[in-house]
């Protein structure tokens, strides 16, 4: 039992609770994938939002560019740059200075002697824009390119040789080195490095140029016409009127427009716009993007529009696949606990059926030891006395009996067990019946000390019955109650009715109630139930002395319930035991059934 129990743990419950963690772990993995995947989805929304906003800046320096021109009409750039700033707020609203600078490093607008912003807009950029100081600058030149460098980077190594500092040290008028630069002959030229502005010109006619002073963005664009390629106009851009222009832009394509809310995000992560208006852009988003160069350390971020969502169905399918793994756990164990607890039963009744063949050669034996005994003393004439004689033969007769009920019982257990037994239903008159039994059966009780009492009612009681199987039961019955007896030697028979009421009339119904009583051991407390068992013995033969098979009360109760009754066992009040044979009673004026078999 217990070498079934390991394996069935080694084969089932192992390879299950493996098959368990298996799926878990899967699950996680494709959870993962999953979210992989919506984070490169939410990616893909962001970048394309980032090149509309790329695309839109570069339309806004067009847009400068031309305002130039425009500006310029006929004059020539030198005149136009002594009030280029004046002349820009005047009819570019998206600018809140102008300058103009020629590339030899002399700034000609705003005047110093400007209003104070001009004035420190000079303080600030002058160093940069004449070319006398390297800062940090990033830049953007879309057209053309600004700086070679296969060039720059002959130069740094002669310089490293030279001096044998960082190529990022800030020297005046020396070369430059750019920390990143993405410059290839024929593309868009942008990078961030410690440059001088007339190396962020280079050949180019147009570009940008950003950078952070006392931590805010300034955001400059520039222009130089091919009029005069030494003069360079530019303009600071107002932030907050270029997120107005860039607002119309942050829309998701269709497809993820329902799913997908967006933010752009300013250099401190704050966001300044979004799509829809007023989302919460809290927390983390799914997918972000920086726009780059032309408004450096700015990203577009996206997020789901319903996190809760996403959220909700995370966990239903994790609850949901959890759930199935427990329920897959649970179906397991039942069905191994039901597994384990049918070998038990098995082997409990494998051990009983073992008892059960001694017990019955046991059984078989001793009656068969005293016919043997009492036949040959009275064959051989050793007993002359004529009441002796009576009294051995009548021995002979009850062991017969004994024999007789033993074997039957065993055949008609084996019949019933193979569904073979076949009963021969009549109308049969229980009282007659009852009758016969007990006085057939009363000399042998009497014979060994028993007082029978037997009582009956008045009036004929009628059951559909095989009136051989009903008296095989209480024979059986009595058989027990002389067995199982105890010192006072006493059994009685009762027949009576019983009326079952129901709220349905129609249903009303009376049984008849054959009951076999004594003043015995009882039936062991826990076994009231056990005891109809086949095999079943609460008093064992070897610790009790008394023989038996364990399948009395198993045909008993098996021929009950054929007949539509049952055999129930109740205490004896003032002990002993009380065994009920109940059968359906037939009322005297119901039509004579035909003679059938069951
Ligand atoms: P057995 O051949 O062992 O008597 P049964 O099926 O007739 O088999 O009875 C099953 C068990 O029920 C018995 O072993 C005994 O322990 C208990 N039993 C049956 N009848 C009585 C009784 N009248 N008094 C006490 N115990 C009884």
């Amino acid at each position: 039992m217990k070498k079934a129990s390991v394996l069935f743990i080694l084969a089932v419950i192992v390879p299950s609770l493996m098959l368990a963690g298996l799926a878990l772990q899967s699950l996680r993995h494709q959870q993962l994938a999953l979210e992989r995947q919506r984070s490169l989805r939410y990616e893909g929304v962001a970048e394309g939002i980032a090149k509309e906003v790329r695309a839109e800046i570069a339309a806004l320096q067009d847009e400068f560019a031309q305002q130039v021109e425009r500006l310029l009409g006929k004059r020539e750039p030198a005149e136009l740059a002594e009030d280029f700033d004046a002349r820009l707020l005047e009819t570019w609203p998206l600018a809140d200075l102008g300058f103009a600078v020629t590339v030899d490093g002399v700034v000609r607008s705003p005047s110093l002697l400007d209003r104070p912003t001009a004035r420190r807009f000079r303080l600030e950029n002058d160093p940069f824009l004449c070319s006398r100081e390297d800062v940090e600058v990033i830049w953007n030149s879309p057209k053309g390119k600004s700086i070679n460098l296969t060039e720059l980077d002959a130069a740094a190594a002669k310089e490293r040789e030279a001096t044998d500092k960082s190529v990022f040290a800030t020297r005046a008028g020396g070369p430059e080195f750019p920390t990143s630069s993405s410059t290839v002959p024929g593309k868009p030229n942008a990078g961030s490095a410690l440059t001088q502005f007339s190396r962020v010109l280079g050949e180019a006619h147009e570009g940008t140029f950003a950078r952070f002073l006392n931590d805010r963005l300034n955001l400059l664009f520039w222009y130089r016409s091919q009029r005069d390629l030494g003069q360079v106009f530019g303009a600071r851009i107002r932030l907050d009127r270029l997120i107005e222009r860039l607002r119309p832009r942050l829309h998701p394509e269709a497809g993820a427009a329902d799913e997908v809310a967006v933010a752009l995000r300013d250099d401190g992560g704050r966001t300044v716009a979004s799509a829809p208006a007023g989302f919460a852009a809290d927390g983390r988003p799914l997918g972000a993007v920086e726009i780059g160069e032309v408004l450096p350390h700015w990203e577009i971020a996206a997020f789901p529009r319903d996190a809760g969502a996403i959220a909700g169905a995370v966990t239903t399918s994790r609850w949901t696949v959890g759930l199935l793994i427990g329920l897959l756990l649970v179906a397991i164990g039942v069905g191994g606990w039901l597994i384990v607890n049918d070998a038990r039963r098995q082997s409990a009744l494998a051990r009983r059926k073992t008892d059960f063949v001694s017990n019955v050669s046991h059984e078989l034996k001793t009656p068969l030891t005293s016919i043997r005994l009492f036949s040959e003393m009275l064959a051989e004439g050793r007993v002359a006395e004529p009441a002796k004689q009576r009294q051995f033969l009548q021995i002979l007769s009850a062991e017969a009996a004994r024999l007789t009920r033993l074997i039957n019982n065993v055949l008609d257990f084996a019949r019933l067990d193979r569904g073979e037994k076949r009963y021969r239903m009549t109308d049969c008159e229980v009282c007659r019946l009852v009758r016969d039994t007990v006085e057939t059966y009363r000399p042998h009780l009497e014979a060994a000390g028993f007082r029978v009492e037997l009582t009956l009612p008045a009036e004929p009681v009628t059951v559909r019955a095989d009136p051989d199987a009903i008296a095989q039961v209480l024979v059986n019955l009595l058989s027990n109650a002389e067995k199982y007896s105890g010192p006072r030697k006493e059994v009685a028979v009762i027949l009576d009715t019983e009326r079952l009421t129901s709220p349905h009339p129609a249903t009303t119904s009376d049984r008849a109630r054959i009951t076999v009583l004594d003043r015995g051991l009882g039936v062991p407390p826990g076994c009231e139930q056990r005891i109809f068992d086949q095999f079943y013995r609460a008093h064992d033969s070897l610790g009790s002395g008394i023989p038996g098979s364990g399948l009395g009360l198993t045909l008993a109760r098996q021929i009950a319930r054929a007949h539509g009754g049952e055999v129930t066992y109740a205490p004896r009040e003032g002990g002993g035991s009380g065994f009920h044979i109940l059968l359906p009673h037939r009322p005297p004026d119901a039509p004579p059934s035909a003679p059938a078999s069951a």
